[in-house]
């Protein structure tokens, strides 16, 4: 067990950091207690502090890293391609990586247009913005209402805390948001007592299908994070709930977008999660594990049928949306060195990952304070039973003191470790989880419910 952080001196790169940099997702205030660590080198599934302690990152850096930290292919991708030339706006120009990026995208989604950005709520947005933009090419400018699940989370720039359905993030700016739809999705945890999966998918897909009776009309897409809601704390749900969500999209005349920013990329054993299902939705959003964790890049995938309706004469029927750095030649030889890298024998690498590390793991399935244990690919999830107040900060602490960095949802722990995680590392990060649990539940003597907010 390695010794909790020291007390800071007011000079130390910790205190510098909270005085000049607004940290992401944090109440500052709660940096008086718990100063940030200083990370100064990373390798494979390993973080260093400047004093030099090993913190299992076991949660891929916010979802963005596949193969480990300094990773040699990426690397080398990245540095080759900064010799050449590092960056060349698209418009008017192109570059080798993004064609060949945008080409390999293609033959293994078959969606062939790809249009960049360099986060996953811009790509959000892009999704939107296109869908809507589309159906106004189309002769249907009214259709330009969006649905999306209960508990979804699609970014939180305010086009994407329109379809974003975690009340924490959203309700300081609902005047700003333009609110969507809201259907509730089948997460086996909530079925109704003594309702099988199958009636259970079949209600949820119901209620989706009567508000598309009233509203396809004003419809333009129904965005959804296929199979895993990731930010409101892993909510699972089944394949064929996506396949019926597919058909319903199709015959009621709705876009389907899949925002597998968190999801994509190989974590749920496939290239993508829509494969479960066998679905192909009409927008395919990508980030994150995009580039491997390296630089920050995501894309919009779609189809024949959208591109077209954008092609003419008419420069204002273009998607004339861009950023600055849209399709950056770095952050794209990134990407390929990921897809290099992420081929099939790898996605079968991540299977038999998942399966024998779930094996493992078996002590925290087991665990009588733990519950809805559930695994897709290398995620992993479970909701602790009468959480005590603040268990995920307390949790994480706990966590980070014997090693290990993981940031419990709420009052659901969850693991999505890098995929070069080996079974020792592994065995490490379950005993630090178990002894965190143990520290913080064992120390709640009345256990009070937990009341602090979830942030991912
Ligand atoms: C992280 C995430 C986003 C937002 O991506 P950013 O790069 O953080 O803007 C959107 N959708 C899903 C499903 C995500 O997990």
């Amino acid at each position: 067990m390695q010794p909790p952080p020291k007390p800071h001196p007011a000079d130390d790169l910790a205190s510098r950091s909270v005085q000049a940099v607004w940290h992401p997702c944090t109440q500052m205030k709660r940096h008086e207690t718990a100063p940030p660590l200083e990370i100064v080198r990373g390798e494979g599934v390993w973080l260093v502090d400047a004093q030099g302690r090993r913190i299992l990152d076991a949660i891929s850096s916010w979802w963005v890293n596949l193969f480990g930290h300094n990773q040699p292919a990426i690397k080398a991708a990245i540095a080759a391609q900064m010799d050449r030339v590092e960056h060349v706006m698209l418009a008017g120009l192109t570059h080798a990586p993004v064609v060949e990026l945008s080409e390999r995208l293609r033959a293994r989604t078959g969606l062939g247009h790809a249009h960049y950005a360099s986060d996953g709520s811009s790509a959000t947005e892009i999704a939107l913005k296109m869908s809507a933009h589309y159906w106004r090419n189309a002769g249907q400018p009214q259709k330009n209402r969006f649905i999306g699940l209960a508990g979804g989370y699609h970014g939180e720039t305010v086009g994407a805390l329109s379809v974003t359905d975690i009340p924490l993030f959203r309700a300081s700016y609902a005047p700003l948001v333009r609110l969507s739809a809201t259907v509730p999705a089948p997460d086996p945890r909530f079925a109704p007592a003594g309702m099988d999966e199958a009636a259970w998918v079949a209600h949820c897909a119901a209620e989706l299908e009567r508000h598309l009776q009233d509203h396809a009309d004003h419809t333009a897409a129904l965005i959804v994070e296929p199979l895993v809601q990731c930010a409101s704390g892993f909510a699972f749900h089944p394949p064929a709930y996506l396949a019926q969500v597919r058909a319903l999209c199709t015959r009621y005349g709705v876009h389907l977008v899949a925002d597998e920013i968190a999801v994509g990329m190989g974590r749920t054993g496939t290239l993508l999660a829509c494969e479960h299902a066998g679905v192909q939705p009409d927008f395919l959003c990508l980030s994150k594990g995009l580039t491997g964790g390296y630089l920050p890049l995501s894309v919009v995938l779609t189809t024949d049928a959208v591109y077209q309706a954008f092609y003419d004469d008419d420069v204002a029927r273009g998607f004339l949306h861009s950023h600055s750095y849209t399709g950056n030649p770095l952050a794209c030889s990134a990407a390929l060195a990921t897809l290099d890298l992420l081929d099939d024998a790898q996605l079968a690498a991540n299977r038999e990952l998942g399966a024998r590390l779930d094996a493992l793991f078996a002590p925290l399935h087991a665990h009588p304070r733990l519950r809805h244990g559930r695994r897709l690919g290398t995620i992993w999830a479970w909701d602790v039973a009468d959480a005590p107040a603040d268990f995920s900060r307390r949790f994480a602490a706990e966590a980070l003191a014997r090693g290990a960095l993981l940031r419990p949802i709420g009052s659901t722990l969850y693991f999505m470790p890098p995929y070069v995680i080996d079974t020792a590392a592994a065995a490490r990060l379950r005993d630090a989880a178990l002894d965190a649990l143990h520290a913080v539940l064992g120390a709640a003597a009345s256990s009070t419910p937990a009341t602090q907010p979830a942030l991912p």
